[in-house]
C-alpha cells in the first residue's frame, strides 16, 4: 500500500478519488485543511501529498515534506502558481499536475457567468422568490452582434471563443502563441492586446498566472477598455488588480464583472463562512455592486472534470509506486 495525504479535501474530492482508485493499492489520508508549512507535519508516513489551488507549497513547506520522505506533490488542478518548483527540484520532490481535464467545464462556467450577469438572472431569481415580479433594472444587451475579446486561446479560451461565435458575436483573440489555422476555421480574429482592449464589449481571461501576467488587468489597462465593457475572469484571481477593479466599477468605466477567482481567495473560497464576519474589505466591497457576480472557484466542478482529475492523479501516484509512466504533460519537476 502507498499512503497519500490529500489536503483541503472536500466531499466531492473524496468521492471521485475513492471511486477512481477502487482497484489500486492506494491508501488515502483525507485531511480537510490546507497544506501549509504548519500543517505539513501531518503528511508524516505518506509518500505523496495531493493538493489543490490554495495549498501553500512554498520552500519551507517542501523542506518539511521532503524531510518526512514525501517524494511527490500531486496537484489535482492545472495551474501550479502555488508551488515553488525550483525548491521542489532542489529537494528531489517530483511535482505533477493534471494537464488536461474537461476544458468544457471551465469554458461553460465562464459563459454561464456572462449570461447570468448580462441578463441579471441572479437578481431576477431572488426577486421572483420574494414575489417581486418587477423588471425594473433588469435590462441586458444582445450578445449577438457584439464583440468579445478572448485573452489566451489555449484549451479553455478556444472553447469559450467557439461558444461565443455560436451566439453570433465577433470574437477577437490575443495570445503570444496564436493558432492561425484554428482561428480561420472558427472565424476568430487574432489582434494585438491594445486593439482587443479597445474594441471588445466583453473581455474574458483564459491565460495562466505568471510573474508576467500578474495584474494584467490594472488601472492602465482598464483605461484602454471600452466604456461599459464586461470583464469575466475564471482563470486566476491575481490576473486582476482588485483595487483598480473596484475603482473602475465605482466610476462606471466597467459595465460589469464576473469572477470565479479572486486575488485573495485563499482561506475564503471553498469555505462556509456564512456565520462569520467577512474580514476581506475588498471582497466585501465587490459584493455590494449590483453588476458584480462572484462564484467561489467552481468552474472546474462538473462530474466529467472531477473524474478526469481523479484518473490522472491516481495514474501519477501509481507511476510513483513504479512500473508505469507519469501521465504525459503532467510532470513539472
Ligand atoms: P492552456 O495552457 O491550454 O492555455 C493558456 C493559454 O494562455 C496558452 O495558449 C498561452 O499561450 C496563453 N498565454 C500565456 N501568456 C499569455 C499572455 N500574456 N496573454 C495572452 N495569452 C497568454 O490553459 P487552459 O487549460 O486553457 O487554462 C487556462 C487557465 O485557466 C489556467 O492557467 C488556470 O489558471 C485557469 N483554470 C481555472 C479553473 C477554475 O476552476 N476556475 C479551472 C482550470 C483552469
Amino acid at each position: 500500500m502507498i499512503t497519500i495525504a490529500v489536503f483541503d479535501t472536500k466531499p466531492y474530492d473524496r468521492e471521485s478519488l475513492q471511486h477512481a482508485a477502487a482497484n489500486t493499492k492506494i491508501e488515502w489520508r483525507f485531511l480537510d485543511f490546507r497544506l501549509t508549512r504548519e500543517t505539513a507535519p501531518l503528511a508524516q508516513g505518506a509518500v505523496s501529498v495531493c493538493v489543490f489551488v490554495n495549498d501553500q507549497v512554498d520552500r519551507s513547506c517542501l523542506e518539511i515534506l521532503a524531510a518526512q520522505g514525501v517524494k511527490l506533490v500531486a496537484l489535482r488542478c492545472t495551474g501550479f502558481n502555488n508551488v515553488d518548483l525550483a525548491a521542489a527540484k532542489s529537494l528531489n520532490v517530483t511535482v505533477t499536475r493534471v494537464p488536461v481535464y474537461s476544458p468544457y467545464a471551465v469554458a461553460e462556467h465562464a459563459v454561464a457567468l456572462l449570461l447570468t450577469l448580462n441578463r441579471k438572472v441572479h437578481r431576477a431569481f431572488n426577486r421572483v422568490r420574494e414575489l417581486n415580479f418587477s423588471l425594473q433594472g433588469l435590462v441586458g444587451f444582445d450578445l449577438h452582434g457584439k464583440t468579445a475579446g478572448v485573452i489566451g486561446t489555449g484549451k479553455i479560451g478556444r472553447i469559450v471563443a467557439q461558444i461565443l461565435r455560436g451566439f453570433g458575436m465577433r470574437v477577437l483573440a490575443f495570445d503570444p502563441l496564436p493558432d492561425a489555422d484554428w482561428a480561420a476555421q472558427q472565424g476568430v480574429e487574432y489582434v494585438d492586446a491594445l486593439a482587443l482592449a479597445g474594441l471588445s464589449d466583453v473581455i474574458t481571461l483564459h491565460l495562466p498566472l505568471t510573474p508576467e501576467t500578474k495584474h494584467l488587468i490594472r488601472r492602465e489597462t482598464i483605461e484602454l477598455m471600452k466604456p461599459g465593457a464586461i470583464l469575466v475572469n475564471v482563470s486566476r484571481g491575481a490576473l486582476v488588480d482588485t483595487t483598480a477593479l473596484i475603482e473602475a466599477l465605482k466610476s462606471g468605466k466597467l459595465g460589469g464583472v464576473a469572477l470565479d477567482v479572486y486575488e485573495e481567495e485563499e482561506g475564503i473560497f471553498f469555505e462556509d463562512l456564512s456565520g462569520q464576519v467577512l474580514q476581506d474589505d475588498e471582497l466585501a466591497r465587490l459584493l455590494t455592486f449590483p453588476n458584480v457576480l462572484i462564484t467561489s472557484h467552481q468552474a472546474f466542478l462538473t462530474r466529467e472534470a472531477l473524474s478526469d482529475i481523479a484518473r490522472t492523479t491516481i495514474a501519477n501516484l501509481e507511476a510513483l509506486a513504479g512500473g508505469k509512466a507519469y501521465v504525459e504533460g503532467s510532470v513539472l519537476t
